[in-house]
């Protein structure tokens, strides 16, 4: 028997989801509030419900994507007896707090859930260029993942519903950290005419050479001890100094390396100046004073 999916919300993302299960060949039921943004999809073979509730009970696999949390809660709250024994999947991004409510909901409703995490643009659905993120039960997960398969490669990352969107922020962090770095960069190098096009390859190029060290700092974090086999965090200390000067002296904003500098300051004064750059580790973990 084939498996059949349900979509409910229709927006940039959930129409290129239903859009990624149709290609696949998965019967696909889809439902929006607003019912227009679905015509795409039916000319495709999409059978568009008339409710959410006739929606759900076309499938045993349900996937939610709407604005937020609150929009989630607000649909599925009185269906709750429609999605009795169902799988609940869950890609609106949130706060994990946010996941683990709707778990417990879910929970008290006999309602298989897993939430998810998106880590794609609408049109890398269906490529191996999406990396779905999943969170909740092992055999929920297990009984949907070819049809979950359809939407890009999927990871289960474990049973707490909290992974999800824990992994999602961490994992954006890192994609701004390395954003506002390169806008950094391309600013300074600015001012002695380099155009970004000239200082991409030479920082993608260094991007791959920063996976290599956080492979070994990953597992020095892990340890708890951070022998510099590389540099030194002293070493690293003086570098930064000469990127704080030269945003000075060049003019432009210099907020970014002058945090990192101090970040720096604090873990040698910690007693880390002759240890690596995981070192730092012990400043992220503490709160903001
Ligand atoms: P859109 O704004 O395009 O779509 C929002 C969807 O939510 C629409 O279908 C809208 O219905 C529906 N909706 C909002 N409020 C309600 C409500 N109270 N009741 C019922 N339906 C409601 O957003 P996206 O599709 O881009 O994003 C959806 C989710 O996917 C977000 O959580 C986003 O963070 C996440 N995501 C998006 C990515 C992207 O690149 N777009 C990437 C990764 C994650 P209607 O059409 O009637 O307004």
């Amino acid at each position: 028997t084939p498996k059949t999916v349900t979509v409910l919300g229709l927006g940039l993302m959930g129409q290129a989801l239903a859009a990624a299960f149709l290609a696949s060949g998965t019967p696909t039921t889809v439902w929006n509030r607003t019912p227009s943004k679905a015509a795409p999809l039916t000319a495709d073979g999409a059978v568009l419900a008339p409710t959410a509730a006739r929606a759900v009970t076309a499938a045993p696999l349900v996937v939610v994507c709407l604005t937020d949390h609150d929009a989630v809660r607000e649909l599925l709250a009185p269906l709750a007896d429609s999605l009795r024994g169902r799988t609940l999947v869950n890609l609106t991004s949130g706060h994990s707090d946010g996941a683990r409510a709707l778990a417990r909901w879910a929970g008290e409703h006999d309602i298989a859930y897993l939430d998810g995490a998106i880590m794609a643009i609408p049109t890398a659905i269906g490529t191996e260029h999406a990396s779905l993120l999943y969170a909740g039960p092992q055999d929920a997960f297990d009984a949907h993942h070819a049809t979950l398969a359809a939407l890009g490669p999927a990871t289960h990352l474990g049973t707490d519903h909290a992974l999800a969107s824990l992994y999602d922020v961490a994992l954006l962090g890192v994609m701004w950290g390395a954003l506002n770095s390169f806008l950094h960069g391309a600013a300074l190098l600015e001012t002695a005419g380099v155009k970004a096009t000239a200082f991409a390859p030479l920082a993608n190029a260094w991007a791959g050479s920063v996976t290599e060290f956080v492979t070994a700092y990953a597992e020095q974090i892990d340890t708890g001890t951070y022998p510099a086999h590389d540099a030194t965090l002293d070493t690293h200390r003086a570098t930064l100094d000469h990127l704080v000067h030269e945003s000075e002296a060049t003019g432009v904003n210099a907020e970014l390396p002058r945090f990192v500098r101090a970040l720096t300051d604090r873990a040698i004064a910690a007693g880390h100046g002759a240890d690596s750059y995981a070192a730092m580790i012990e400043q992220f973990r503490k709160p903001t004073t």
